[in-house]
C-alpha cells in the first residue's frame, strides 16, 4: 500500500534541500545493467560519457598495462559501484581520492569511493591496471586473440573486460580516446581517426579518437605488424585499413575485398542514409578464428573469411552494421535481430544490385531449402535466447522477415523505413518492438501479425514471403535454383561467434 503525501511542491523541495541525505539514502549500484540474457553485463548507478585509455602492450609477454580515465554521471545516490574488468586493478581513484576496490565475480570490480556520491554528480574515475589478457577467461572462454606478433580484442557480446574497465553494455555508449604504446616496428590499431603517432626510446605510441557514442563491445584494439593503406572518401572522411604482414595466401583476397570499403559504404549510404561516423576502414590480424565483427568505424575480419578468394559480401555485412548495430544498437541483447536481420538483408540487397540473385530469390531459396522439420524454425529471431543469439536463423529467418515486410508495404515505404530508422535512433538504442512500431508508422499498416509470424513463432510459416503478384506456379515451386551469390553469403555465416557466459 502506497500512501500519498500531499505537500505543496515548493515546500517539498525546500524540505529536501534542508534535510541532508543520510548514509541510508546511498545504496550500491547494481552489478548488472539489467540485460535479460546477461545479468552481470554492464552495471547500474552511473552513465559513462567518455573513456580515455592510455595503454602499453608488449607482444613478447602479452603484458598490457593501462590507465583508464572514465568520465561518468551518477544516476542514483551511490555508496559504491561496479566496473567490468578481467585484469588486475592496482589503484582506483574517484574524483582524485583513493577508493577501495575489490574484485568480485567473473569480471566485476567493486569500487567504494572515499565519500558517497549523490545522484547527478559528474565523476572522474581513474583506474590503474595490468595483466595478461590471454590469461583471463570466463567459463573457459576468451575474447582476446593472442597472435604471433601481438594481440586483438574483438568479440561479441563483450570484449572490453579483456583490455579496459567499463560499464560493459551497449546501453551505455561513450566517446573514446585510445592511446597505445607498442615496440617500434609494431602497430596498434583502434577505432576512429589516427590522430598522431610518435616514437621514443624504442616504443611507438598511436593515438586514436572515436568521437561518436560507441558501445564497449565495439571498441577494438589490435596490436601486430600490419601493412596499412590510407585514403579519403569523396566526403573527406579518412579511410584506414590494416592487414597483418602474415596473411599468407589470403593477403590478396583480403585486400581485394576490404579495399572496396569506400565503394560499399557509398552504396550503403544510398540505402541507409548518411554514414554515421568519423572514419572508415577494416583490419585483418593473423588470428585463427573464423568470424568477423562490426567494430565501430573499423570492422575486424578473420583471414579465413578470404580463404576461398575475395568476399565483398562480408564487407557489406560489417559495414551495414555501422548503421544497424553500431549507430542504432540493441537496447537488450535479446534485440539482436535489429542488428543481424538487417546486416544479412544488406547482403541480399548487394546481391540484387550485382545481378547475382534478388532478395526475393534468396528468400525463396531459404524458405524452400529449410524443411518444416528443420530446427532452424524453432529459433525465434525476435527473442532467440542467449544460447541461440547468433544462430543462423537470426540471420536468415531475420532477413526473411524483412522480405515479408517489403512485400507487405511495398518498395517505396520499405526503403523509407530502412533509411529512416538509422536517423530516428541515431547513436542510441532500440528494441525489436520499436522497429515494428516505426514500420507501422511509416507504412500506416498494422504489422504485428506479420512480425509475430516471422520473428516469434517457433514454426515454419505456412507460406513464404512471396509478393502479392506471385504466380501460382512460382508459389508451388518446390526448390528454386540456388542464387549465384548464395555461396559467398553462406561463407560469411560465421560472422559472429557466441561467447558462453
Ligand atoms: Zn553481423
Amino acid at each position: 500500500m502506497h500512501r500519498r503525501l500531499i505537500v505543496p511542491s515548493a515546500l517539498a523541495a525546500s524540505l529536501l534541500l534542508a534535510i541532508p541525505a543520510s548514509a541510508a539514502d546511498y545504496v550500491p549500484g547494481a552489478p548488472g545493467i539489467g540485460d535479460s540474457y546477461y545479468p552481470t553485463s554492464g552495471n547500474g548507478g552511473y552513465d559513462v560519457s567518455h573513456y580515455d585509455l592510455r595503454l602499453k602492450y608488449q607482444p613478447a609477454t602479452d603484458l598490457l598495462e593501462g590507465t583508464a580515465t572514465i568520465l561518468a554521471t551518477t544516476t542514483q545516490n551511490l555508496s559504491r559501484f561496479n566496473l567490468d574488468l578481467g585484469l588486475r586493478a592496482s589503484e582506483v581513484r574517484v574524483d582524485g581520492r583513493l577508493a577501495k576496490v575489490t574484485a568480485t565475480g567473473a569480471h566485476e570490480l567493486e569500487v567504494v569511493p572515499a565519500a558517497p556520491l549523490p545522484k547527478g554528480k559528474q565523476i572522474t574515475v581513474v583506474v590503474r591496471y595490468a595483466g595478461k589478457p590471454s590469461e583471463f577467461k570466463v567459463d573457459g572462454w576468451s575474447a582476446w586473440h593472442r597472435t604471433p606478433d601481438g594481440g586483438v580484442a574483438a568479440q561479441e557480446p563483450d570484449s572490453a573486460a579483456w583490455w579496459f574497465p567499463s560499464n560493459d553494455h551497449p546501453r551505455d555508449k561513450a566517446t573514446f580516446d585510445v592511446s597505445v604504446s607498442v615496440p617500434d616496428g609494431t602497430q596498434a590499431v583502434s577505432n576512429g581517426v589516427l590522430q598522431s603517432q610518435s616514437s621514443r626510446l624504442g616504443w611507438t605510441r598511436f593515438n586514436w579518437r572515436s568521437n561518436k557514442p560507441q558501445a564497449t563491445y565495439l571498441a577494438t584494439l589490435a596490436v601486430g605488424k600490419f601493412d596499412i593503406t590510407t585514403d579519403r572518401t569523396a566526403n573527406g572522411l579518412p579511410v584506414l585499413n590494416a592487414y597483418s604482414k602474415d596473411l599468407g595466401d589470403n593477403a590478396g583476397a583480403a585486400r581485394a575485398s576490404i579495399e572496396r570499403t569506400t565503394e560499399v559504404a557509398e552504396w550503403l549510404e544510398g540505402v541507409f542514409g548518411p554514414y554515421p561516423f568519423n572514419a572508415l576502414g577494416g583490419y585483418v590480424p593473423n588470428v585463427t578464428s573464423g568470424y568477423a565483427l562490426e567494430t565501430q568505424t573499423r570492422p575486424f575480419y578473420s583471414p579465413r573469411q578470404f580463404a576461398n578468394g575475395a568476399n565483398v559480401s562480408v564487407v557489406v555485412h560489417e559495414l551495414a552494421h555501422q548503421w544497424y548495430g553500431d549507430s542504432v544498437s540493441v537496447h537488450d541483447w535479446k534485440d539482436i535481430w535489429v542488428n543481424e536481420g538487417f546486416a544479412r538483408y544488406s547482403q541480399w540487397l548487394w546481391s540484387e544490385k550485382e545481378g547475382e540473385g534478388t532478395a526475393q530469390e534468396l528468400a525463396d531459396y531459404v524458405y524452400a531449402t529449410r524443411t518444416a522439420e528443420d530446427p532452424f524454425w524453432t529459433v525465434k529471431p525476435g527473442d532467440p535466447g542467449p544460447d541461440n543469439q547468433f544462430h543462423i536463423a537470426v540471420y536468415d529467418r531475420g532477413a526473411l522477415a524483412l522480405q515479408a515486410l517489403r512485400n507487405e508495404i511495398g518498395d517505396e515505404d520499405f526503403f523509407a523505413v530502412l533509411k529512416g530508422w538509422p536517423q530516428r535512433f541515431a547513436h542510441g538504442n532500440a528494441r525489436v518492438a520499436d522497429f515494428v512500431r516505426y514500420a507501422e508508422e511509416v507504412s500506416g499498416k498494422p504489422l504485428a501479425a506479420l512480425f509475430d509470424t516471422w520473428l516469434y513463432q517457433p514454426a515454419k510459416p505456412a507460406a513464404g514471403p512471396s509478393p502479392v503478384s506471385a504466380s501460382p506456379a512460382r508459389a508451388a515451386a518446390v526448390e528454386p535454383a540456388q542464387p549465384k551469390s548464395w555461396k559467398k553469403i553462406a561463407a560469411t555465416n560465421t560472422v559472429h561467434e557466441h561467447g558462453d557466459h
